[in-house]
């Protein structure tokens, strides 16, 4: 399968989580062995020349595509998670949402000086979740070198807060 077939597996839920918004429901898309093949190959071919020694997903969703990126271009996998979830010494920022704060943790000792690094998510929204990781991973040592994800949302300008780092996506609306 092609990535433009793979597109259709891609699902909008309307007014999910609350009203108004479009939830991007990629479940149809993990169901399918030929997409979701489709989609991870082409993600690792848009990030492949940029040399990254490692791939950062940002739980959950980025998970699914991070470790198969990882995989397949025989680079590390480190994990951005929701706090509370990483067991040894962690570093935490805070970052706001609509209504109140969230927060992502990184373990400290998760990069080298220096190492370079793509972080991947399923969704690039409103930028938010992306800025933070990319904060928290330069703070443990890291240089971001790109960004990831299947689905970019570019009504809504995230790639405007990530700060000219190569912000690469399959599909965008
Ligand atoms: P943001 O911080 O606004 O860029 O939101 C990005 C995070 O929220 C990602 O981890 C996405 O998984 C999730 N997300 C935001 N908007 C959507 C949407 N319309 N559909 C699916 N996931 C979304």
């Amino acid at each position: 399968m092609d990535v433009k077939s793979a597109e259709r597996l891609i699902r909008d839920v309307p007014d999910f989580p609350k009203p108004g918004i479009v939830f991007k429901d990629i479940t149809p898309l993990l169901q399918d062995p030929a997409g979701w093949r489709a989609v991870v190959d082409e993600m690792c071919a848009q990030v492949g020349s940029a040399q990254a020694s490692a791939m950062v997903g940002v739980e959950s969703r980025g998970f699914l595509f991070a470790a198969p990126m990882a995989y397949q271009l025989n680079v590390g996998l480190a994990l951005v998670r929701k706090p509370g979830k990483l067991p040894a010494d962690t570093l935490t920022q805070e970052y706001a949402l609509e209504y109140g704060t969230d927060r992502l943790e990184v373990h400290r000792d998760a990069f080298e000086p220096g190492q370079p690094v793509i972080i991947v998510d399923d969704v690039l929204a409103t930028g938010g979740t992306a800025e933070a990781a990319a904060a928290l991973v330069r703070e443990a040592g890291a240089h971001v070198v790109g960004f990831a994800f299947l689905v970019e949302l570019s009504f809504l300008g995230g790639r405007e807060r990530l700060g000219g780092v190569p912000v690469h996506s399959v599909y965008r609306y």
